[in-house]
């Protein structure tokens, strides 16, 4: 028996380009503006020509972003309730025009209706529904924050009405305004939805949409009247976006390319797996960024299942998107194809087996067949690259731990699934993987409620559910914060340094790496002078070569992570009292170092401060979303990695611990540059490290020039976050310009100061949040 055609009708969907003769201008404070310098949207499956598009003008942008933040206060003086009205609104519209949007979207991108009808418009409106709840709730449950402002937002073409989706409903329940740019290939559905907004009531210059190629993205990204951007796209772009946006004070969040996992294990029913690989990697032809492009499957099953995954490639249905009952669309545009078609071929010079099943190519359009892979090295290109096409590599493995291995071994952490019967295996295995995203015997699952990000170079930020709510706000704290960091004003006047101390070679304080003191690879110490001038001691000159022995140190200490957090509150709290019975010791070196008038305050704070992260330690738990398909999704917070530290010169033992004590508390190990200017408090705390039961290299110290070692910091590969708070606003650009380079998260202060004493600055869920990022798993419950 064979399939009848399905066509789906474009009547309509033609009609409205016609009512627009084809041709579009920008959509600026509610406005088209008349169309100008047009490129060509073209439809992937026939290279038919379907409409034209401005390309969008410096100037454009400019005038976008003007109107963008002369609203502002229009759009937040609605109101929580206001705004969830009109989000209400667009919800409501993108339902009742929802087959209209799907055929556009079939259309334009040339994904199959079965596609963006059962996936795209209900995930985009659920997305919508979802976030006009936040707006409602904003003022409950995010009281301590306000919207960030402008807002520019930049997507892809894979998922042109889902991805503004994504993008626009959180940034507009939060009461921020937007410039979105979509991708070039897929304008139409932003231009569609740009009338919904009229309809709906937005505000004029609430959101605003401009067209065009990458100068476009470009410009907003570089506008200074923007205050956050917000991209999905390739990882070389996020970089770009990275070192241009370093220094600004803009807030950003990357979703980049991935290299997924598609973990599937000898008990797994395989039938099912079958078609969760389907899902996982045939979906919208392969071009996801979360696709399962790498397939690893245990050795005993693999013939087994690569013959079935085979026979079900036999069975893909390749043609006409239009059409209900196909399987398989066309890529986007021919510049993909030739991409996908490259590394295909590189594949078969580097001698794998690339086998594809009969299958016909319409004449027309931009189409590759569905194609898997076998016989690739783990360095092989296939394996690596993200290759953003229907094509599946496929390798095996023999035991559990050498699955994670596999799966690990990426630059990428986007998302992984996993394939078992044993719930202890499925269990097992997903916090061994470095993913922002687990599906559990499920693949490619969504919703507005969980949040979706990666680690690693996936990128940083999360999008859905509260976590992505918070990527488009600003704690108020941090509008309290000091113009410039607060010097405590001295007890005595300084006076002129004492003359050289013969003895003070004796006393150089050491740094402290893997639990251990250390003395500077470089053998060079430099001298410490204290309030009145006299010298204090001598301090080591740290090194790459020290910082790279701390970073070695920390990465050995990973039983830090897997400890329980019972266990780490414990010894916070034990560091915390330790620190206490030498309290007089530390106060006066204080008063020594900076000339403090009260340093038995900062010491007390130094204590309180470690008793409160220890309260969070078993506290900053995670959430369990229940979102409409069924199961439940665990967000869990999860310890970022090995955090690089640079410390402020103000209040250098309770900065100190501000920031260590949160990292430490969530299971980060620390690699930490104290106060350059006051350092010996931080040095001392080896002592009451060492008497605390803190396993070694959980915290390494190493003193010295702090560009010197961020720079080391931020361009050391092994370190997955870096955070800089010594009020240097040159040095917080540059950690984050070299971040870009393995897309590390930063945390960095800027030129501002911050009150270390400040519950609200320097404490907070806002600062747990930087120390954690969440994974969220997805499990099959109740099904
Ligand atoms: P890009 O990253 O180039 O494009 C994403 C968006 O960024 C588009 O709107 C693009 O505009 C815009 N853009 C391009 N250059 C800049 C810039 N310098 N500054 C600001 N914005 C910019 O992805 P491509 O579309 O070129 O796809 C290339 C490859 O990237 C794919 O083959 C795939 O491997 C990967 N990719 C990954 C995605 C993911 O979600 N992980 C999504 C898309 C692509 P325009 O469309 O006009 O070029």
């Amino acid at each position: 028996m064979d399939y009848g055609p399905a066509p789906e009708s474009q009547k309509e969907a033609q009609a409205w380009l016609d009512g627009h003769q084809r041709k579009f201008g920008l959509f600026i404070d509610n406005a088209w503006s008349e169309p100008a310098e047009l490129f060509a949207s073209t439809n992937p499956a026939d290279g038919t020509q379907l409409a034209e598009l401005t390309q969008a003008t410096d100037a454009d942008v400019e005038r976008a972003v003007e109107a963008a933040r002369r609203t502002l206060p229009v759009w937040q003086g609605m109101g929580g309730h206001g705004r969830a009205k009109v989000m209400y609104a667009l919800a409501r519209l993108l339902q009742k025009h929802s087959r209209l949007f799907a055929v556009l979207e079939t259309l334009d991108n040339g994904k199959t209706i079965r596609e963006t009808r059962d996936i795209d418009l209900p995930l985009a409106a659920r997305h919508f529904y979802h976030h006009a709840g936040w707006a409602q709730l904003q003022s409950e449950e995010f009281a301590d924050y306000r919207a960030v402002g402008v807002v520019g937002q930049i997507v892809p073409w894979n998922f042109p009405l889902l991805m503004l989706s994504w993008k626009i409903a959180p940034a507009l329940a939060a009461g921020n305004t937007v410039v979105f740019k979509p991708a070039e290939f897929t304008s139409l559905t932003a231009m569609l939805f740009a009338e919904l907004c009229v309809q709906a009531g937005v505000p004029a210059g609430v959101v605003n949409i401009v067209t065009g190629d990458g100068r476009v993205g470009s410009a907003i990204v570089n506008h200074p009247g923007v205050d956050k951007i917000a991209f999905t796209g390739s990882t070389e772009v996020g970089r770009l976006i990275r070192e241009a946006t370093a220094g600004s004070g803009k807030k950003l969040s990357l979703e980049l390319g991935g290299k997924s996992p598609f973990i599937v294990f000898e008990d797994a029913d395989l039938d099912g797996a079958v078609e969760g690989l389907v899902d996982s990697i045939w979906f919208n032809q392969g071009q996801v960024c979360c696709a399962g492009s790498r397939l690893l499957v245990q050795e005993s099953v693999q013939e087994r299942f690569l013959n079935k995954v085979r026979a079900r490639m036999e069975n893909l249905r390749l043609g006409s998107p239009l059409d209900k009952s196909m399987d398989v669309g066309a890529l986007v545009d021919p510049v993909q194809r030739q991409r996908i078609a490259a590394l295909v071929d590189s594949a078969r010079a580097e001698g794998c087996d690339v086998w594809q099943p009969a299958c016909e190519l319409p004449a027309d359009g931009s189409w590759f067949p569905p194609t898997l892979i076998t016989g690739a090295s783990t360095s092989a290109a296939v394996a690596q690259a993200e290759i953003f096409g229907p094509v599946l590599v496929a390798m095996s493995f023999r035991t559990p731990p050498e699955a994670v291995q596999l799966a690990n071994n990426t630059v990428y952490g986007l998302a992984a699934s996993v394939w078992t019967e044993s719930i202890s295996l499925a269990l097992d295995i997903a916090p061994a993987i470095k993913a922002g995203v687990v599906w559990i015997n499920s693949a490619n699952q969504f919703d507005a409620a969980c949040g979706f990000g990666g680690y690693r170079e996936s990128g940083f930020g999360r999008e859905g559910g509260r976590e992505g709510m918070l990527e488009y706000m600003t704690a108020l704290a941090e509008d309290a914060r000091p113009a410039l960091p607060v010097v405590e004003a001295k007890a005595k006047a300084n006076v002129k340094p004492a003359a050289a101390d013969p003895f003070a070679i004796d006393r150089t304080a050491k740094m402290y790496i893997g639990g251990k003191q250390a003395r500077p690879d470089s053998a060079y110490s430099a001298p410490v002078f204290g309030a009145n001038g006299a010298l204090l001691a001598e301090v080591g000159v740290g090194s790459r070569k020290d910082i790279r022995n701390a970073v070695e140190a920390a990465h050995k200490a990973s039983g830090w992570t897997s400890a329980t957090a019972h266990n780490r509150a414990q010894v916070l709290y034990y560091i915390a009292e330790n620190l206490a019975a030498r309290a007089d010791e530390f106060a006066a070196r204080i008063a020594a170092m900076t000339g403090s008038k009260n340093p038995e305050k900062e010491v007390q704070a130094s204590i309180e401060r470690l008793f409160y992260y220890a309260a969070w330690a078993d506290k900053y738990d995670g959430l369990a979303h229940q979102p409409p398909t069924k199961g439940i999704t665990v967000a869990l917070n999860e310890a970022v990695g090995v955090i690089g530290i640079v410390c402020p010169n103000e209040a250098p033992l309770l900065g100190f611990i501000s920031l260590v004590a949160p990292a430490i508390a969530l299971g980060n190990r620390v690699v930490v540059v104290p106060s350059e200017a006051h350092p010996l408090s931080a040095l001392d705390l080896y002592q009451v490290f060492d008497t605390s039961d803190l396993p070694g290299g959980v915290v390494n110290i190493i003193s010295g020039n702090a560009d010197e070692l961020a720079r080391t910091l931020a361009t050391h590969a092994d370190i997955d976050a870096v955070w800089r708070h010594d009020g240097s606003a040159d040095g917080c650009a540059e950690v984050e310009r070299l971040s870009a380079g393995t897309l590390k998260r930063t945390w960095v202060g800027g030129a501002k100061g911050r009150d270390w004493y400040s519950a609200a600055q320097s404490g907070g869920r806002a600062v747990l949040a930087h120390a954690s990022q969440v994974k969220n798993v997805w499990i099959p419950y109740g099904v």
